[in-house]
């Protein structure tokens, strides 16, 4: 039996339905479970994704099985419409849209009003009674189809400026220009007959081929195109940032056109059953009187509400579709409560209105920022319409992120006036210096500019420069723009629609009134309320936020795996533990030897390094000590009556040899030697391999005495805090091990001190003794390394880099190539290598627990904040993760729902 890749949708014979995602794509499936539901959708029907994949196998090429089932397919749809498919009396025109399983916006290809050619064009022109739509529409095939099936899918790749689509819009343009007419409405039929006319000669001149005029030819050609665009540059960059993968493919949805540019009883437009940018409970979208769904997102004409109750300054004098068309406005919300009753989430639907009867074209669940995926969850679970463990999986982990992000400081804004007002896009502020080209954005972060980029309008070949953008600024456009959706996807702050920006590409200037700003200067942005200000105002964090708090309650109910952080001050201790840390998984001690406050005791580090006597080393080890337990003592109060694991001193010593002339001198005095001797006892130290060199657990093997300082650092502070009434709870972890007798030899001195400090100080210490797993051969010999050991931390940076060869500080020379050609899916110091180093992880837990059943396990890597990371520790049964302080509350989210989906 041959495999079944085309489904109907209709009013009657639905074979498809919302379960089948992967299948028909998103938007596939939505249209099979509205027709299902008994919404009005258009019939029409779906190639599956699994044909993509079949397509590229068989050379882009369709086989006569799939023929078959399109006709078939293609008959009831005709039957359902009551029209035929290239008929010259009653022709049915048709559209052609991508959709994979989880949405793109305006990064694949759509061609609408296939099957209009001179056979067919007379007939609709009898029957609508509207010579200047169907122009109007044939116009709009010519040119969408020029450029996306005879010019994109066949790899044409125009100068700048010179392609297919520009160089139609010129001539348009001219036309308008000529006639002195301001908006596309005004074109006559007469001038858009001549204008599909001289469209059709460009297209020859230009692609050296005729515009088709079979409908058979146009159909086949814009489904090429729509399967081809999944290995457009736009789609496979998108694929890449969102983390795509390539196999999924995309599915073509076949549809029945209805026509929303039918003249003045019709429309179209896009709407959510909820507020996308804030959450609030208002239906909120945008329509157009008398244009096609491609009006309302291109942000050529400003959309009007849809509603009165859901104006905004931008909008407050044009006509909503409730007070203009109130029964269709309640026929459209009695949708909407359907919908949601029946998805359990908010819908971002696109309809049109067909000479005053309402069509469905689409529904999905709707993008939203961060802040608006928190507050409907919560309202959603207040409401009774999700439970509180899917309220727990509405939120992405990252999505967090953006809540605590930083925000304008209300105070200096309230001081500042804002040049420029637009639409809120996307929430929080963002402050950078001005940009205006995707590829400069681009360029300037990559340089460690913090960038604003400003477009006349943005388009999906702009994705990277967005990416790269700290915010985005727009003139035109609405909240359903492409810049909108993209940001509010990615939790960007971002104004759109700003009508008064002039933008001089050539000067790289823009101008509001009499503010002038050029490339370079700062600009400060506020995307949840749609201000721009000249120059840098003050920012300030976003977490006092109490829906945030109860929504981690909520989360913390769910979670099962610990969340720790890492954190080498009492500083970043205190705002990790404000953010729910439950301890901390690595105290980094040599952190204390940088930054601020840091030179005293740097100067003694050194001091100890450079020593060459064991007398030397040990009178330098006693000056250091008192700067050593005054840091992990103050972390230790911190996080009182929550756990500490401390790190023993890791980095190679040479890291710390002073290079400045001066430093050097002021050593030499206080070691009572001659400058030179500093150079040539830190050039003893060199190594070339030094992250392999001697750190770690190595350096307390030769210089015992300097793993005594730091343990005895540690019980004096515990004893101390303990004696004061409060309950310290160290655990001392070794790094850099690869056999259990370094661990042993190093519990010797530990197990001494222990007893020391406790006879001395008269309290119990007790103190959990364990070690980094981050050398492939303590993967290998865990379960020896168990004996010793009561607590692993997978180090994962510097397992990734030694499982995989690649050197964790240049990685950057290479990964871009390794991304960009598919040998890498992800950067694994970012995420872990879940095929090879989450081999080595699984294997030490399983020897580990082997030998001590009870060893506690966590992670202290970088990937720690990773929500795919987070998810593998907890299924590779570790007890706890840790992260960075800012990253927590995205870890105890993405723990909960680890748990919840293990669960399911
Ligand atoms: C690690 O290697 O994963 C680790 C946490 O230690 P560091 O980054 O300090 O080497
Ligand atoms: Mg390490």
């Amino acid at each position: 039996m041959t495999t079944k890749y085309v489904y109907f949708f209709g009013p009657q014979g639905t074979e498809g339905d919302a379960s089948m995602k992967n299948a028909l794509g998103g938007k596939g499936a939505n249209l099979a479970e509205m027709a299902k539901l008994g919404l009005p959708v258009p019939a029409g029907f779906t190639i599956s994704t699994e044909f993509c994949t079949v397509f590229f196998a068989e050379g882009r090429q369709f086989p006569q099985s799939l023929r078959d089932e399109v006709t078939a397919a293609m008959r009831k749809t005709e039957e359902a419409m009551g029209m035929k498919f290239g008929d010259a009396e009653d022709p049915l025109l048709l559209s052609c849209r991508s959709g994979a399983r989880t949405s793109m916006p305006g990064m694949m290809e759509t061609v609408l009003n296939v099957g209009l050619c001179s056979a067919t064009i007379p007939g609709l022109v009898k029957k609508s009674g509207n010579e200047r739509f169907v122009y109007d529409a044939y116009r709009r095939l010519i040119m969408m189809y020029s450029d996306v099936v005879m010019e994109k899918a066949e790899d044409i790749e125009p100068a700048e400026g010179k392609g297919i689509r520009v160089q139609l819009e010129h001539l348009m343009a001219r036309l308008k220009k000529s006639k002195k007419y301001k908006s596309d409405t005004e074109l006559t039929a007469a001038d858009l007959k001549r204008l599909c006319a001289s469209f059709k000669k460009k297209v020859q001149e230009v692609l050296g081929r005729e515009f088709p005029d079979d409908p058979d030819e146009q159909l086949w050609g814009a489904v090429g195109a729509v399967f081809k665009s999944w290995e457009g540059r736009r789609a496979v960059s998108y694929r890449k940032i969102e983390g795509i993968p390539g196999e999924w493919g995309t599915a073509c949805n076949v549809q029945s056109m209805v026509f929303g540019n039918l003249g003045d009883t019709s429309a179209t437009g896009v709407a959510f059953s909820r507020n996308p940018a804030t959450g609030e409970n208002k239906f909120y979208g945008e329509w157009l009187v008398n244009a096609q769904g491609e009006d309302v997102v291109a942000g050529i004409r400003t959309p009007n509400p849809l509603n009165e109750e859901t104006k905004n300054p931008q909008n407050q004098n044009l006509p909503s579709l409730q007070t203009e068309w109130p029964e269709l406005y309640k026929e459209l919300d009695g949708i909407r409560s359907k919908l949601e009753q029946h998805y359990h989430d908010m819908q971002d639907i696109e309809f049109t209105i067909q000479d005053k009867k309402l069509y469905m074209l689409q529904c999905r669940n709707g993008k939203r920022t961060g802040t608006a995926a928190l507050n409907m969850a919560m309202d959603m679970l207040g409401e009774g319409l999700i439970d509180e463990q899917t309220a727990v999986t509405r939120v992405q982990p990252a999505q967090l992120d953006e809540l605590l992000h930083p925000i304008i400081n209300p105070a200096s804004e309230k001081k500042a006036e804002a040049f420029l007002s637009g639409l809120p896009a996307g929430p929080g502020g963002a402050c950078g210096k001005i940009v205006f080209t995707s590829v400069d954005a681009v360029e300037w972060a990559k340089r460690g500019e913090t960038v604003i980029l400003v477009r006349e309008e943005t388009n999906p070949e702009d994705v990277e420069g967005m990416r790269a953008a700290e915010g985005i600024l727009t003139a035109r456009g609405g909240m359903t723009s492409h810049a909108a959706l993209v940001a509010r996807g990615w939790g960007k702050c971002c104004i759109v629609g700003a009508g008064d920006l002039k933008i001089d590409l050539g000067t790289k200037r823009l101008t509001v009134g009499d503010v002038k700003l050029k490339e370079g200067e700062l600009i400060t942005l506020n995307g949840t309320k749609g201000k721009a200000y000249a120059g840098a105002l003050e920012m300030m964090d976003a977490t006092e936020n109490p829906r945030f708090q109860s929504f981690m309650k909520l989360v913390d109910q769910f979670k099962k795996m610990g969340v720790r952080t890492n954190a080498d001050t009492p500083a970043d201790a205190t705002v990790a533990r404000q953010f729910g840390a439950e301890g901390i998984g690595l105290f980094r001690t040599e952190h204390m030897f940088y930054g601020a406050g840091a030179d005293e005791p740097l100067f003694l580090l050194r001091k100890m390094i450079l020593s060459k006597t064991v007398e030397e080393r040990k009178a330098a080890v006693a000056e250091l000590f008192p700067f050593v337990k005054r840091d992990i003592k103050a972390t230790l109060e911190a996080m009182d009556g929550l756990p500490v694991t401390i790190r023993l001193l890791d980095p190679p010593l040479h890291e710390f040899v002073p290079q400045d002339p001066a430093k050097q001198k002021e050593l030499a005095t206080a070691l009572g030697i001659r400058p030179f001797e500093i150079k040539k006892r830190g050039e003893a130290l060199h190594e070339t391999n030094p992250m392999m060199g001697h750190r770690g657990v190595r350096l307390g093997i030769t210089y015992p005495e300097v793993t005594e300082m730091q343990i005895r650092a540690i019980f004096e502070s515990a004893a101390e805090l303990k004696k004061a009434g409060k309950s310290p709870k160290p655990e001392l972890m070794v790094p850099v091990t690869c056999d259990v007798k370094e661990l042993d030899a190093t519990k010797v001195i530990f197990d001494r001190v222990q007893k020391e400090v406790q006879e001395q100080m008269g309290v119990e210490l007790p103190c959990l003794y364990g070690t980094m797993i981050e050398i492939p051969r303590a993967c290998l010999l865990a379960d020896r390394m168990a004996k010793t050991a009561q607590f692993f931390s997978f180090g994962t940076n510097d397992l990734t880099q030694m499982s995989f060869g690649f050197s964790r500080d240049d990685i950057g020379s290479f990964l871009h190539d390794y991304l960009e050609d598919n040998i890498l899916e992800a950067d694994p110091f970012q995420t872990i290598d879940q095929n090879g180093v989450g081999q080595l992880i699984q294997m030490a837990v399983q020897k580990g627990r082997g030998t001590r059943s009870d060893l506690k396990i966590g992670i202290c890597g970088e990937q720690g904040g990773d929500p795919a990371s987070v998810e593998f520790c907890f299924r590779s049964g570790l007890n706890y993760v840790s992260c960075s302080p800012y990253r927590v509350p995205i870890a105890r989210l993405a723990a909960a729902q680890a748990a919840i989906k293990a669960k399911k």
